[in-house]
């Protein structure tokens, strides 16, 4: 009997043994960027699983949305827009609704037609087209000639358009991802696709936090912010970029002049959510701080923090250091 009961004991404790509650953490390369993922849990096995998840829905979005890659949905329409009408998924048609909200927010500041000139920057490469070149396709940077159908079609006007959802991509994937966790109940974690990040919960008592990068420090970081439960995006001219003629040509573009934006180095906006983050950043670094944080005012919920090109610290009212 006594044996009995120290059997029983052990049965139970084994059962009850420590779980394996901890952070689990995993970066990799997408969209041309790196992307990481933290979370906390209580189990190996369903870590590995959604970090396995979280790396397959952005591989996913990438396959959809990438410019290069001939199978992708926005390659399609780039092709065939322009002559008919094209069938696109409520997720690639959801995606244009958000960008074309943006660019009427923002009058045409943000506005994925920007490709229409942006295809011929080559930035490995510091290749830019010619001035002719820009003068000859900048009127196509047009939001407008984006007709959307509800029964889920798209039509471009205007031949020769295109459009690139580089601006907002990063963002809306983080935000699947982090829809992904909070779906499988995980209640602390942290996405990041290259300048856009959002954290779920805290870090179990503690603020997570964020670095933004120094615009002209490579790898330095200008200052870290405490954050819980927010979606943060930095747009910067030093992603990717070139100097040509002592000036920087980088992939923010302003439609209004077919050239690279000019009015900030940096961007950083905090949002409730990635998408809304990720567009906001590229759009206030093309307004520049004036215009920019005017609009930001007009927002819920929406903080800015701009350096503008002299270097100079600019910040929306609710971050006003004291
Ligand atoms: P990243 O995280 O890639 O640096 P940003 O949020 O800073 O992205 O946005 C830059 C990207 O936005 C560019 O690489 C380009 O794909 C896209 N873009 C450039 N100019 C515009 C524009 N005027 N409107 C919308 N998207 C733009
Ligand atoms: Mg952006």
């Amino acid at each position: 009997m006594k044996w009995l009961v120290t059997a029983v004991m052990m049965t139970v404790l084994l059962l009850a043994n420590p779980v394996a509650a901890e952070w689990y953490r995993h970066d990799f390369n997408v969209m041309g960027t790196s992307a990481s993922v933290e979370l906390w849990s209580e189990n190996q096995q369903q870590a590995d699983l959604l970090i396995a998840q979280v790396v397959a829905e952005m591989e996913r979005i990438n396959q959809l949305l990438s410019p290069y890659i001939e199978s992708s949905e926005l390659y399609r329409v780039n092709q065939l827009a322009a002559t008919e009408a094209q069938n696109i998924s409520p997720e690639f048609y959801w995606l244009l609704q958000r960008s074309i909200d943006f660019s009427k927010l923002s009058q045409g500041a943000f506005d994925i037609t920007f490709a229409s000139v942006g295809y011929r920057f080559q930035y490995r490469e510091s290749v830019a087209p010619s001035e002719e070149f820009i003068q000859q396709h900048k009127a196509l940077i047009d939001f407008r000639s984006i007709e959307l159908y509800e029964a889920g079609q798209v039509k471009f006007s205007k031949p020769n358009t295109r459009i690139d959802l580089g601006g907002i991509a990063k963002g809306y994937a983080v935000d699947r991802c982090i829809e992904l966790l909070q779906k499988a109940q995980v209640a602390h974690a942290f996405v990041k696709a290259g300048g856009d990040s959002r954290v779920l919960g805290d870090k179990r008592g503690r603020l997570w936090t964020i670095g933004i990068q120094h615009p002209r420090q490579p790898g330095a970081v200008l200052t870290q912010l405490p954050l819980e439960n927010v979606a943060i995006s930095t747009s910067g001219d030093y992603e990717r970029f070139f100097i040509k003629n002592g000036e920087r040509v980088h992939h923010i573009i302003d439609p209004t002049t077919g050239h690279s934006a000019n009015k900030s180095i940096s961007v950083t906006i905090l949002a409730n959510d990635s998408t809304t983050a990720d567009a906001l950043s590229t759009t206030v670094f093309i307004l520049g701080p004036e215009r920019g944080l005017k609009l930001i005012e007009t927002l819920n919920n929406v903080s800015a923090i701009i350096i503008d090109s002299k270097g100079q610290f600019h910040y929306s009212s609710d971050l006003q250091p004291q």
